[in-house]
């Protein structure tokens, strides 16, 4: 479906069946359409930048956790192509509403809403959401429609002031990260509600049922046998199950508080187990789970006092670690922030960095006017003014790349967990991983959790321990994986940084990215697939699923080459908007020990791989062989890649 939010006009346009198979759903058909119709020198808040929601392939049918939309547009925070995802329900409403994407381009005078039932789709006056909480926009429509069944993605007050780091919500999931939410309300839209009630058809539907139940089958079993020997929450499936477990010594302790700068390595006491483990058990009301899943990974949270919301994974712990405090503030500001619409792991991250500039005499009092005194009021002063671009927060609003510029006088030393303008994971750790250096250096998603998964994070200290996991290890596409796992050391020659070597770390990264790739397409969710350990979907079984439920043709060859394809193309719209390798790198302190000879020669063995240049812009002949030329004519004709 394609709004012209400028125009008021509703068009429906048939999916090009030629273009699904070339790149599926989800990811792949979004980035085509940014490629053909965003020119690279599009800013994010011009009226010609798209704002895409597309269900992933396989959404609506009975594949358990098949419930991605996948979000597209260029993010104003990294001026790259961003794309997040969200779980919860939305694609599939919009599925059994009978479409497959929502394309928004234009701005609206006024803010405005969609309203998709089934056949009738209205652009509806939104000025009476105007300042409403992104979840609380979610209950009044349901209530103002009187569709209690409506999914609703909706933006809050950080979306309308076009916060460089806000969300879209939408049920128990949201899209967070890049600032979706900001091209959101850019554009005047407050929210896209839908409900759809039409059959979802698949192509050889007994098949397809045999296949679900073997995922099913699997997932059981997975659940029933935790993967031994890696930590609790990502022994489990799911997106870490944060919300089922109480035992945070491994996040505490090893993840950095403040501003990413300290580490506490005595943090988790039994006094603060038990205080923690209460106030976790007195907000949560229930685990819950997004559509046709069983995992429950996410919870609701309920605090006195507070709106009710959703919340999974490690936001639980972000907004108490970037403000040393404790569980319980943790729950009480991510209500408020959930309600402003802010993305949970830049959003501390920025107050922490403001505060440090406030101890550091960079910004001063005449910069906090009001401020109180504790560190837990503070964040949410802070907060407040953020959302509202008032004051100081009108700065801080663009993220800690933008803001230290602004703000000058050395503030660019305290935005330092950053790639490519974007905050990251608050980590800061010793010996250089190669896989890890590959993986933040490269990704186009910004988030290492949405590129990592399928390999373990650290060698086994036994050979035991390494051969019992290798054992049923039936999901790597090939043995020669186990074999690199077994030889990998935690000390001595075959350890980090020179083992992997560099040829197994870039097979490896490749297979990782491979996985993520595809689940985007698809609309899988990374917590079944690309994200875990010995996860029910992979290489093997995926391809049988697109063709039982797609009808379309599917082995392990095509579908390994469409996610190349869609990496590339992705690739080739950052690379049209300027990114280069020099933009490839981690931050600069994630690591202690780092190698920059071995670090060269990751990133040049990672682009031959991929058949790109040493600058990582993809050869003629790569693009060719993967039906891109029409990307290497234009690269040739703005003197992007010469002489092939
Ligand atoms: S594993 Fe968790 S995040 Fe993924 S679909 Fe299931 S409940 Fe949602």
């Amino acid at each position: 479906m394609e709004i012209d939010l400028s125009r008021g006009s509703i068009e429906r346009v048939e999916t090009d069946p030629k273009l699904t198979e070339l790149h599926l759903g989800g990811l792949g058909t979004n980035a085509k359409i940014l490629w053909d119709r965003v020119p690279p020198e599009t800013d994010p808040f011009s009226p010609d930048n798209l704002l895409i929601f597309g269900t992933g392939l396989l959404c609506g049918t009975p594949a358990p956790g098949c419930n991605r939309t996948m979000l597209s547009t260029l993010s104003p925070q990294t001026r790259l192509m961003a794309f997040s995802m969200m779980g919860g329900f939305w694609a599939p409403e919009l599925k059994y509403a009978g479409y497959d994407k929502v394309i928004i381009r234009g701005k609206s005078p006024k803010l405005v809403y969609l309203w998709i039932h089934n056949d009738k789709v209205e652009i509806r006056d939104a000025s009476h959401l105007r300042g409403k909480g992104a979840v609380e926009t979610q209950d009044i429509l349901r209530r103002e429609l009187k569709e209690p069944k409506a999914q609703v993605a909706a933006i809050g007050l950080a979306g309308e002031n076009r916060v460089y780091f806000a969300s879209i919500e939408q049920g128990r999931s949201s899209a967070s990260r890049q600032g979706l939410g900001a091209v959101m309300g850019d554009k005047g839209l407050k929210a896209i509600a839908v409900r759809g009630t039409k059959d979802v058809n698949v192509a050889r539907p007994a098949e397809f049922m045999e296949l679900c139940n073997e995922v099913m089958k699997y997932i059981q079993f997975r659940e029933a046998n935790p993967v031994p020997g890696v930590i609790p929450i990502l022994g489990r499936l799911g997106s870490p199950q944060e919300m089922a477990i109480h035992d945070e010594k491994w996040h505490t302790e090893n993840f950095m508080w403040g501003n990413a700068r300290t580490r506490r390595k005595d943090f988790w006491t039994d006094d603060i187990h038990k205080a923690w483990t209460a106030t976790m058990d007195s907000v949560r009301t229930r685990l819950i789970s997004c559509y046709n899943c069983p995992i429950k990974c996410g919870a609701t949270i309920s605090v006195p006092g507070h709106s009710t919301y959703m919340m999974k994974c490690f936001s639980k712990l972000t907004y108490v670690m970037a403000a040393f405090s404790d569980l319980d503030f943790g729950f009480k500001i991510a209500s408020r922030a959930t309600e402003y619409g802010v993305d949970g792991y830049s959003t501390p991250q920025v107050m922490a960095f403001a505060l440090e500039l406030y101890e550091a005499g960079i910004l001063t009092d005449d910069d906090f006017p009001g401020m109180p005194a504790d560190t837990e009021g503070r964040f949410y002063w802070l907060l407040d003014r953020i959302v509202r671009r008032e004051g100081i927060g009108d700065i801080l609003a663009n993220g800690t790349h933008w803001a230290a510029l602004a703000i000058g006088k050395g503030a660019e030393a305290y935005a330092h967990n950053n790639i490519k303008k974007h905050e990251q994971l608050p980590l800061k750790l010793s010996m250089l991983n190669p896989i890890y250096f590959l993986m933040y250096c490269t990704g186009e998603k910004m988030n290492i959790t949405q590129i990592e998964g399928q390999f373990p994070q650290a060698p086994f200290p036994t050979m035991e321990e390494r051969e019992a996991f290798v054992k049923d290890w039936f999901q790597v596409p090939d043995d020669r994986y186990k074999q690199y796992f077994l030889d990998w050391e935690i000390r001595g020659e075959r350890s980090n940084p020179y083992y992997p070597t560099v040829d197994i770390s870039v097979d490896i990264v490749d297979w990782q990215e491979k996985m993520h790739y595809i689940d985007d397409a698809l609309g899988l969710c990374a917590g079944l697939s690309s994200f875990h350990l010995k996860p029910p979907y992979h290489i093997h079984n995926i391809p049988k699923l697109i063709a039982a439920g797609a009808g379309i043709d599917m082995d392990e060859a095509k579908l390994t080459q469409i996610t190349k394809r869609n990496r590339t193309l992705v690739r080739a719209v950052n690379i049209g908007r300027g990114l280069r390798r020099a933009d490839e790198k981690p931050p600069e302190d994630h690591w202690k020990k780092r190698f920059p000879e071995l670090e060269e020669k990751l990133l040049d063995a990672y682009y031959k791989f991929k058949g790109w240049d040493p600058d990582g812009i993809p050869t003629k002949e790569t693009l060719a062989e993967l039906g891109l030329s029409y990307v290497a004519k234009d690269f040739e004709a703005k003197g992007i890649i010469k002489n092939g």
